[in-house]
């Protein structure tokens, strides 16, 4: 049977991390992966996080089963981290959540509880968007279709275009909206669009899904759930799939979750035991270990502020390497534009060079970036910087 199977393209962004690894040049740089890397160009586990281990430790005394919605001292931090901790969907009970294998299994679930909702929902995605929700969506059945959103001339947003497009969706689909940090352009929906995207949903009755895989590594962590806050203000139902990989640096412990916003709290309730089926059904009960970390963070007031003494950090650092791009660039004689890149926000932006210069970058000078000359912004160090602006400088040429 399993001679019948066909082999499969793997991401090009594992096979990019593979090529670097197998690099032997000393200067070679890694633009590819979307992990956080710090000054030493380490993944390092945040110190808040290895407190609320040693606390585990101390305290854990059973490894029993914790149940379909998972951990619920962590389920119910995501939701006012998410939607702050007064917000109306929270105080009238009308929000239900399952914590997840990561961001990733809260999408999956979402779009199996999307599927039981609506088995002939379509589930629309920006243009470009992260390519994992194209296979994943359409892995559970759903159909996807893409609406307007980057505009790889301007560098910004297409913005008439895709609201036009917003507007042809009708009521039962669902529309993915990133909450911050798009992924992987950069470029997000400033408040005023936010206001639109909502009249939008109100009007054309779809249900908006928000994928929140960076809160708090743009902005700030209010000012990242922005949007998603005032979406929950104004529409009757959403989805919301968050996840902790990025802002609490626990990426293979896998956790995130998923959260239904329902029209009141009845309607929740039903929402609540069909999440828990759907979960059942795939994996009956998510792994419990980065959630309990997570929520061990959140209970203490030390261990919170530390975190977003850390977070801080890391936005930062990814902010001020988005500045000193451009000022390396310019430094180096480049004329061409750079400033689109401290607009957009997060790990990622396009460099907006062609095929030829990615080719050329890769294989004289060791930088490795996805083939849409996607980077990700953190692979930047003070060590590599300059090798990194004078390169491009040179393919620009
Ligand atoms: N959504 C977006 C837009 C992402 O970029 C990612 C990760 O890169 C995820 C969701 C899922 O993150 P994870 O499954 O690692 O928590």
């Amino acid at each position: 049977m399993f001679s019948q199977l066909q082999t499969v393209a793997t991401d090009p962004i594992l096979g990019l991390m593979a090529e670097y690894k197998a690099d032997p040049n000393p200067n070679k740089v890694d633009l590819g992966v979307g992990v956080y890397k710090d000054e030493q160009g380490h993944t390092a586990v945040l110190k808040c996080v290895k407190e609320a281990e040693a606390l585990r430790l101390k305290q854990e005394d059973s490894k029993t089963y914790i149940g379909m919605a998972g951990d619920l001292s962590f389920n119910a931090h995501i939701e006012k981290l998410a939607f702050g901790p007064a917000h109306q969907v929270l105080l009238a009970n009308r929000v239900t959540t399952a914590h997840t294998p990561g961001g990733t299994g809260a999408l999956r679930v979402a779009a199996e509880f999307i599927k039981r909702a609506n088995p002939n929902a379509t589930i629309w995605v920006t243009t470009p968007t992260w390519a994992n929700h194209i296979s994943l969506f359409q892995a559970a059945g759903l159909k996807v279709k893409e609406y307007a959103y980057y505009d790889y001339d301007s560098k910004g947003l297409q913005t008439e275009q895709m609201f036009a497009d917003l507007n042809t969706i009708p009521a039962g689909d669902v529309v993915l909206v990133h909450a911050c940090c798009h992924n992987p352009s950069g470029m997000d929906l400033n408040f005023e669009q936010w206001q639109r995207f909502t009249a939008i949903a109100k009007e054309r009755g779809f249900t908006p899904l928000v994928d929140m895989a960076y809160q708090g590594f743009g902005s700030g962590l209010d000012e990242d759930a922005a949007g998603l806050r005032y979406l929950a203000d104004n529409v009757p139902e959403l989805l919301l799939c968050s996840s902790c990989s990025k802002n609490f640096g626990l990426y293979r412990e896998r956790i995130g979750a998923v959260s239904i916003v329902a029209e009141d709290s009845k309607v929740a309730e039903i929402a609540r035991v069909n999440l828990l089926s759907v979960v059942r059904s795939i994996y009956s009960m998510p792994p419990a270990h980065g959630a309990i970390i997570v929520s061990h963070i959140l209970d203490s007031q030390e261990l919170t502020a530390l975190w977003h003494q850390e977070l801080a950090e890391m936005r930062n650092r990814i902010n001020d390497y988005r500045q000193l791009i451009i000022d390396k660039l310019a430094a180096e004689g480049v004329s061409q534009d750079f400033s689109f890149i401290t607009r957009q926000h997060g790990m990622f932006s396009f460099l907006g060079i062609n095929k030829a210069q990615i080719d050329r970058l890769k294989a004289e000078f060791s930088i490795y970036m996805v083939g849409s000359s996607r980077v990700s912004i953190a692979g930047l160090n003070h060590s590599n910087i300059d090798y990194f602006a004078k390169s491009v400088a040179t393919v620009l040429k």
